[in-house]
């Protein structure tokens, strides 16, 4: 199985960042990723003042998947996703839904053992493990590794876990896959900007659906279709994740529903 180190990162995707692998529809392949902030946060003393901000959500890739083109999709399914010994959160003022409460940046390392995550010794949190960037570089322009969009992305999305087939649209040749942003533990998205942050190790099969449009990223799982959709107004981003879910093609031929 080809694996593709965490030596090779990117922090956007764009149509002009240089393949790191290449790869064949249809191969398994292994990411290894740093955590969120680049490991720049190894313990909780650390002053988060000197995080270098241009190397957060570092994510590795791209891959160049031969013979995807502009107008295919991209299947990407999620085999196994392995996380390290230690996990970081951390929120601060002006951060997210909570950072308000907050007089100054705080951080919490956790210890992560036998599928639990050591909050500190009375309480040990379950994981649930899932990957917070994931995405192809969009057709034109250059879009941060924090921002969702119809590319993927920073989707935050709990269902991108094991198991999952992510589905998104190739946009230039190649596609240029890249993931990261790893979480041991997230909850329905990162209201206070982080989940727990973790480096690791995804397995992923990655494959080509050819000649067949997606206006919207999508999840398949065992019970589930899911349209993801990300707008700065929530209601927009509903109302776009529902009506492109209804007249999807990929939505009608998935499981013979339609
Ligand atoms: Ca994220
Ligand atoms: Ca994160």
């Amino acid at each position: 199985m080809k694996r593709i180190t965490k030596d090779n990162v990117i922090y956007s995707m764009n149509p002009g960042n240089t393949p790191a692998l290449y790869i064949e529809p249809g191969e398994t392949i292994l990411f290894e990723t740093w955590d969120a902030l680049h490991g720049q946060v190894s313990d909780a003393e650390k002053s988060i003042s000197g995080l270098n901000w241009e190397r957060v959500n570092p994510a590795t890739g791209p891959v160049y998947i031969n013979n995807a083109l502009p107008g295919d999709i991209l299947s990407v399914k999620i085999e196994k996703i392995d996380v390290e010994e230690t996990g970081v959160t951390l929120c601060g003022p002006g951060m997210g839904v909570m950072g308000k409460t907050l007089n100054e940046v705080t951080t919490k390392i956790m210890t992560i053992k036998d599928d639990l995550a050591y909050y500190n010794e009375k309480i040990q949190l379950p994981l649930n493990k899932m990957i917070g960037v994931i995405g192809v570089a969009p057709k034109e322009g250059d879009i941060s590794n924090g921002v969702p969009d119809l590319h993927g992305g920073n989707m935050d999305c709990k269902e991108v876990t094991e198991g999952a087939t992510i589905l998104l649209p190739v946009n230039v040749p190649g596609a240029l896959l890249a993931l990261g942003d790893l979480h041991a533990i997230m909850a329905d998205g990162e209201i206070s900007v982080t989940g727990l942050e973790v480096g690791g190790e995804v397995t992923a099969t990655i494959d080509v659906i050819k000649k067949d449009n997606l206006p919207l990223p999508m999840i398949e799982n065992e019970n589930h279709i899911m349209t993801l959709a990300s707008d700065e107004d929530l209601d927009i981003a509903v109302e776009m994740a529902a009506s492109k879910l209804m007249f999807n093609r990929i939505t009608r031929q998935m499981k013979g529903l339609f």
